[in-house]
């Protein structure tokens, strides 16, 4: 079933709890900021604190203006802000001050910037593994406009998983993503790292942007043929009237279906897959059942 009036499993629940504190305050101390707080994510309560497992948060890197502007998100466009050359250190030492196991760092795009941010990335996963090596990092990078060298930077920082997201099928990237960003593009990074090393791979969707059935299960198949090792399936949510409207909102049981069709069909490692996951939705937990245990 899928309607366009907003249904009761989308409603929020607030964070709380000790360990919310305690993170916030860190970061408050440290001025640094997550996209888990900036976009009011829904799982914030359920990521930070790790319901059976290691902890997931979400650091945003070089800024808080992108260089494209996708329909579907509210990161503020143009204007970019220097880069901080402090913050990979000051990243690493909020991440070992919290003891969080497991860390995202994603990144606007950095399309003005010579290599695009790949540097700053990389050595941002260089200061947290120096510190403690077994602090597992995710890194969610922009596509570097495909470029392979870019690339393959980050993949010599030692990230434990690579994530960069596909978005939408195919028929849809435009009218969602930024024209510079594209379904091949994205498809040629995931696939590069996939033949590159032996760092696991990851990719997310959004539904309810138009896409059908048939391109959802094409896209998922597509996916694995690149390599790719996880996938994650959630709600789009418009984030102002100004963003893409929302096609429909799909019911769980159709993310459930989605799920069990990654996993046991096309052999994804896994699938988070529910309409309020996002792409680092309990990355950690879910991370640590599927792969180390
Ligand atoms: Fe943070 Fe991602 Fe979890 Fe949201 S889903 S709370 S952004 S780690
Ligand atoms: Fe938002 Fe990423 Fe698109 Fe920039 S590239 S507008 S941060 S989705």
């Amino acid at each position: 079933m899928s309607s366009r009036r907003k249904p009761d499993w989308l409603k929020m629940r607030p964070p709380s709890g000790e360990r919310f504190t305690e993170i916030k305050s860190t970061l408050r101390e440290h001025d640094l900021h997550t996209v888990c707080e900036e976009a009011s994510c829904p799982n914030l309560g359920e990521c930070w604190s790790g319901r059976d497992g290691p902890g997931t948060a979400t650091f945003m890197l070089m800024g808080e203006r992108c260089s494209r502007g996708c329909n579907f998100c509210d990161v503020a466009t143009g204007g970019m802000d220097p880069l901080d050359p402090d913050e990979p250190a000051n990243v690493a030492d909020a991440v070992a001050e919290i003891g969080l196991d497991y860390v995202v760092l994603t990144s606007v795009d950095r399309d003005d910037l010579d290599d695009q941010g790949a540097g700053h990335f990389a050595e941002t996963i260089r200061e947290i593994k120096r510190r403690d090596p077994s602090v597992l990092v995710e890194c969610l990078v922009p596509d570097f406009q495909g470029d392979p060298d870019l690339v393959r930077e980050i993949i010599d920082a030692g990230p434990d998983v690579f994530a960069h997201n596909v978005e939408t099928v195919e028929r849809r990237q435009f009218p969602v993503r930024d024209r510079r960003a594209g379904y091949e593009q994205s498809l040629s990074v995931l696939q590069q790292v996939d033949r590159e090393s032996d760092i696991y791979t990851k990719t997310s969707l959004m539904l309810g942007v138009g896409e059908r059935d048939h391109e959802v299960y094409q896209t998922l198949s597509d996916l694995r043929e690149a390599g790719v090792d996880v996938v994650t399936l959630g709600q789009y949510l418009q984030p102002s009237r100004s963003h893409l409207d929302v096609a429909d909102y799909v019911h769980p049981h159709k993310f459930d279906t989605w799920r069990a069709v990654a996993e046991e069909e096309l052999g994804f490692l896994y699938c988070a897959s529910g309409p309020m996951v996002r792409s680092s939705y309990r990355a950690g937990e879910l991370f640590v059942d599927a792969v180390l245990r």
